[in-house]
């Protein structure tokens, strides 16, 4: 059986000897993802080279995903280093300060003071601390603690129900798309965004800077989940953050927002990432714990694209028994997944030819023993609609061009494969070496079905307009 929900790993120091990388690709590793909160551009770059020597070897394609790190709002340093906060202390957020004592510290972005008023909850280190605000004076915030903790150097700031107006681009942000672009990453994701405007801006410096990086919106905003509509129609991606988007709306509510997340990125033909503290326990041990194997498999079942690891490959101990451990519980979910027709598509009228063939197949795949769907593609996007319905059938990318086969590595139950297209071929010439190329690499048998997609004219993006039911093997006899 192969899988077919997609892995994503973080990279970071427990995974920048290319032996432990390599290792795990071995493991199932599908997309890497370049954290841009830390490292230097030179970083990502090697890294973003790394990765694709790697796969390279393997003979395989390995995506990557640049993250930006977006307006995060955080505190200052501190003169110690850190503070212990208790119940009932009085603390000043302050845009002016320096170094942080006791009584006060700073503020990366100076206009939060602008922001909030009496009576706004701030969660600072990801709601492990809560403080109530009491007033704002100038460039001070003072507040009441109301949970305590120890608060250390740049710990992020949140503010409760959302509301702060920080733009999604920083210029960090915009300095480190252009590097995303240069490193030709097949995916960029931006952080915070509230709305629509903010993925449409991220789209067009990608094409400014002469980039194809299809953009992932991080949900992780109260707003965003309000325009989670219109943010889905700019986006070709999201990711369910849930670190932020907890702290954001309350834990509580994240596992119901997955699940409506999921499913509203499937029915409008985009593609969902599920991420933050999936085998969380795995930085510091060899095996998950029974929850985080429960909720992998949960994603799986909501029928996410990927499931994200991120400290657990980046700084944890068990890097590669991380990866491993997904492949396992995916496989496993998987199994129960059921397969089934996106409802919402069967009253949908198709304005294109190539959406409609993409139904078709995935209909077809459904109600007869298809083995395996081969779509002959240049840019992916009939293999993106095909793997919105929930079928059992893996859907093989044939595709020549590399950017496409690196694009697929995120879309469930799609799996790229070098293909030759040559504009003048013949196309019978082309569906019979398809299917040879599929018994070759032994997903198929002589005598079984198989659908076969393909555009006319041969080698063009966008037209595909044929597809074909074929008994391997038979047209030698
Ligand atoms: P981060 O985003 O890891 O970049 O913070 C994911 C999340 O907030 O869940
Ligand atoms: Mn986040």
């Amino acid at each position: 059986m192969i899988r077919k929900t997609k892995i994503l790993g973080t990279m970071g120091p427990a995974c920048s000897d290319p032996k432990v990388l390599d290792k795990m690709m071995e493991a199932g590793l599908d997309v890497v993802r370049l954290n841009f909160s830390h490292g230097s551009a030179q970083d990502h770059i090697d890294r973003a080279e790394l990765v694709r020597q790697l796969a390279r070897a393997r003979g395989r394609a390995i995506g990557v995903l640049a993250d930006l790190q977006g307006p995060k709002i955080r505190v200052g340093k501190f003169k110690d280093g850190k503070i212990t906060l208790s119940k009932g202390d009085k603390f000043i957020l302050d845009a002016n300060c320096k170094e942080g004592t006791q009584e006060r510290v700073g503020l990366d972005y100076k206009d939060l003071p602008k922001d909030v008023a009496r009576g706004a909850t701030l969660l600072l280190d990801d709601g492990r601390i809560e403080m109530w605000v009491e007033r704002v004076e100038g460039d001070e915030i003072h507040c009441t603690v109301v949970q305590g903790g120890v608060l250390s150097n740049n710990k992020g700031i949140n503010r409760k129900g959302g509301g702060l107006s920080a733009a999604a681009l920083t210029e960090k942000d915009i300095e480190d798309l252009k590097t995303a672009v240069e490193l030709k990453a097949d995916y960029i994701a931006i952080s915070f965004p509230k709305n629509a405007a903010d993925v449409r801006q991220a789209r067009e410096l990608v094409k400014a800077a002469g980039g194809k990086s299809l953009i992932v919106a991080k949900i992780e905003r109260a707003e965003a989940i309000e325009n989670l509509d219109e943010i889905l129609d700019e986006a070709d991606a999201i990711m369910v953050a849930r670190g932020d988007l907890g702290v954001e709306v309350g834990d509580a509510a994240v596992p119901a927002l997955q699940k409506r997340m999921i499913r509203m990125a499937r029915d409008k033909n985009k593609l969902a990432i599920t991420a933050t503290q999936m085998m969380e326990s795995m930085i510091t041990s060899p095996i998950p714990t029974r929850a985080e194997v429960s909720d992998v498999a949960n994603a799986v079942l909501d029928g996410t694209d990927a499931v994200m690891l991120s400290a657990e490959t980046a700084a944890g101990q068990y890097p590669v028994e991380a990866v491993s451990a997904m492949h396992r519980v995916c496989l496993e979910a998987e199994k129960e997944a059921a397969p089934s027709i996106g409802e919402a598509r069967l009253n949908r009228s198709f304005l294109r030819a190539d959406e409609s063939i993409a139904m078709s197949a995935a209909y077809t795949s459904l109600h007869m023993n298809i083995k395996a769907i081969a779509a002959l593609t240049q840019s992916g996007s009939t293999c993106l609609w095909m793997s919105r319905h929930s079928t059992h059938v893996p859907i093989y990318a044939l595709t020549p061009e590399v950017e496409t086969r690196r694009k697929v590595t995120l879309f469930r139950g799609v799996y790229p494969i070098n293909f030759k297209i040559g504009k003048d071929s013949d196309r019978e010439d082309l569906l019979e070496a398809a299917e040879e190329e599929l018994r070759r690499r032994g997903a198929v048998r002589e005598g079984d079905l198989i659908i076969l997609t393909i555009g006319e004219p041969i080698g063009m993006s966008g037209g595909t307009n044929t597809l074909k039911i074929v008994k391997v093997g038979a047209r030698k006899k």
